[in-house]
């Protein structure tokens, strides 16, 4: 419950953040400069996915918010749950060994998730289920296994251990996926494709747990959605800085301070490196992605995390993504297109 009440605290001041102005749920705006409809402004805090949501709408219509919540809900029990024996992946693991027709919408993701694996040389490696597992470091037993345990862990894992032909996914026995690190991208997109469906709606931001973010359409005042970036050493402390995102875009973070134990003074947090077994060590604290697809922002920002600056640059250009990322010397690093986005809030930290 104590936990709960965090979250929720938590999700309070990333929404009054990301909005950036003061609102009172279901306050009237006034007349819109963009199509002088009247507009109602609607906000919400809720807990899904194991993490505080705070969602933002404008629309003509009535308040939907609590249908976005469902919508994420739905898609985390339908697809991407490891744990509700309703979801497609808890059914795909439980076939490991044979083959396994896919929904059509899973065959998409999957595709997308292979992809990544491929082009991000396996740093992004969704056959680390058993590793995770072992590991822990989301749940409720996190802790560091043996060596031994860490190699039975990633016999069946990589490449070669999953095999993709359309709707037709074929594992290695043993083998299990995990969709951790795509996931609440994938439920960005469906958001998405939930809020098309709604033409009331003109604009809307929608924050999972602070790491994945989805902004659409435009607000009445024509201004750019702002995302808060946290510290990776400052958690509860005043945020990094800020990165402006467009409608139709997605932002992602990934770091080392969001789920993790310390044990003899090392930090070992949820991102796994699959060529060794244990949390990637690339020097990197934080990483954020922002680009047009959430699933893609969302694999992104967990594969450069594990590559680190310099080895994710050309996979951050393949995907015409922008991202920034932070370093163990408080150093931050911004392609090109994020120089335009990031604004540092932070004089300890310097851009490089
Ligand atoms: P979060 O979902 O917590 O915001 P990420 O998107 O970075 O963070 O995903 C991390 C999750 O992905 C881990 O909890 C784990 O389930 C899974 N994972 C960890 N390391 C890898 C990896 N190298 N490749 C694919 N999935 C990973
Ligand atoms: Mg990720």
């Amino acid at each position: 419950m104590e936990k709960r009440t965090k979250y929720i605290l938590a999700a309070t001041a990333m929404l009054v953040f990301c909005i950036n102005s003061t609102l009172v749920c279901g306050a009237k705006e006034n007349n819109s400069p963009v199509d002088n409809e009247e507009r109602s402004v609607f906000t919400r805090t809720d807990f899904a996915m194991d993490t505080p949501i705070a969602e933002t709408l404008y629309t003509t219509g009535e308040d939907i918010t609590e249908e976005i919540t469902q919508v994420i809900n739905d898609a985390d029990a339908k697809w991407i749950s490891w744990s509700e024996e309703s979801s497609e992946l808890y059914q795909i693991n439980e076939s490991s060994g044979e083959e396994f027709l896919l929904s059509d919408e899973m065959a998409g993701y999957l595709e997308k998730v292979m992809k990544l694996w491929e082009d991000s040389d396996g740093a992004l490696d969704p056959t680390l289920g058993k590793l995770t597992q072992l590991w822990n470091l989301g749940g409720e037993n996190p802790t560091v296994p043996e060596e031994e345990e860490i190699q039975d862990a990633l016999a069946h894992t990589g490449f070669g251990s999953v095999e993709l032909d359309g709707k037709s996914l074929t594992m290695e026995k043993g083998c299990t996926l995990d969709l951790g690190a795509a996931g609440k991208g994938i439920v960005c997109d469906e958001i998405i494709s939930y809020l098309e469906q709604q033409p009331e709606v003109t604009a809307a931001i929608v924050n999972l747990g602070g790491s994945s973010v989805t902004a659409y359409g435009q607000k009445p005042d024509g201004s750019q959605w702002r995302v808060a970036v946290t510290d990776p050493r400052d958690t509860q402390g005043d945020y990094l800085g800020s990165v402006t995102i467009y409608g139709g875009e997605f932002l992602s973070t990934s770091g080392d301070y969001q789920r993790y134990i310390i044990e003899d003074g090392i930090r070992y947090h949820h991102i796994l490196d699959p060529q060794t077994g244990y949390p990637a060590r690339s020097g990197v604290t934080g990483v954020t992605v922002v680009c047009s697809n959430g699933l893609i922002a969302d694999g992104l920002s967990t594969a450069c995390f594990v590559l680190g600056w310099e080895k994710a640059e050309p996979l951050l250009e393949k995907y015409g993504a922008d991202a920034l990322f932070v370093d163990e010397e408080q150093h931050v690093y911004l392609t090109e297109g994020m120089k335009e986005r990031f604004q540092l809030l932070k004089d300890n930290y310097s851009i490089q």
